[in-house]
């Protein structure tokens, strides 16, 4: 049975991708921080649908926490065949707002976050016949957001990591790719006002948000065998917003 490690997953796409992985069959290994509750909620679905999950605490930000979360899954997966980076936070305020301890919270987890679990994961997605790691970034990697430059700086940093990542690991085997998601809804965009979520919706062709489930089918793809020969590319789920 092939292995899928979801970062911050007890909620909104992280939750998703768990969702979709486990209807394919996939053992998912759910990452959390502190929500165990939401965590093992996810876990119950997939197993009442007949599929295998099991709940992984860790902070992506604690090397040595994250380091026991790939242990656990080696212990009960035997290895892992896919990383799908997606725990982040984001903050909404103007560059002077964005105090020093800001901007390490944010770079620390948006984007050492992903280096620190693909450190600790990638000997076993080198065991994998078929490895791949999928990354989470964001429209605003790509363009870039006024009052979101620490997430945009770090969403950035998600999309160099991944292109370079591909070329050094493609004679592993192994493909590195992410996805940039528009506006989705979940808990992370609950701050945004009805005014500016239709402002959203007008300027994207296909005139709707995304849901967590437009994100979780392209990561699914992205990890399927269909996508063999696709390696460092950034994937837009953003209903042509870009
Ligand atoms: P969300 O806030 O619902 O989920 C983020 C998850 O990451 C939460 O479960 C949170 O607990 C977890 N997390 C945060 N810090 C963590 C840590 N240190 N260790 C472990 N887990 C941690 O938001 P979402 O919308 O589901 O976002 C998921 C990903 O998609 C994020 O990387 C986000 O930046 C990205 N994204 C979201 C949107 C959007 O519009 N919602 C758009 C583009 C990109």
């Amino acid at each position: 049975m092939k292995t899928v490690l979801i970062t911050g997953a007890s909620r909104g796409i992280g939750a998703a991708c768990a969702d979709a992985f486990g209807k394919a069959g996939y053992h998912v290994f759910v990452n959390y921080n502190k929500s165990e509750d939401r965590a093992e909620r996810v876990c119950e679905k997939i197993k009442a649908e007949g599929g295998v999950c099991t709940a992984i605490q860790a902070d992506i930000t604690d090397r040595e926490s994250v380091r026991r979360m790939v242990s656990l899954c080696r212990y009960h997966g035997g290895g892992l065949d896919v990383l799908v980076n997606n725990a982040g936070i984001d903050f909404y305020g103007t560059f002077e707002q964005t105090g020093p301890q800001i901007w390490d919270s944010m770079i620390n987890t948006d984007l050492t976050g992903a280096y620190n679990v693909i450190y600790a994961a990638l000997p076993e997605l080198k065991n994998s016949a078929a490895g791949r790691i999928i990354n989470v970034s964001s429209v605003w990697g790509i363009h870039g957001a006024s009052c979101e430059v620490a997430y945009s700086a770090a969403k950035a940093g998600i999309i160099g990591l991944t292109k370079a990542l591909a070329k050094e690991l493609g004679p592993s085997g192994i493909t590195v790719n992410c996805v940039a998601p528009g506006y989705i809804d979940t808990e992370m965009n609950a701050r945004f006002d009805i005014k500016t979520v239709a402002d959203i919706t007008d300027r994207t062709p296909l005139s709707r948000t995304g849901t967590a489930s437009d994100v979780a089918g392209a990561v699914l793809w992205l990890a399927s065998a269909e996508a063999s020969f696709v390696t460092g590319t950034v994937l837009g789920v953003d209903g042509g917003f870009m």
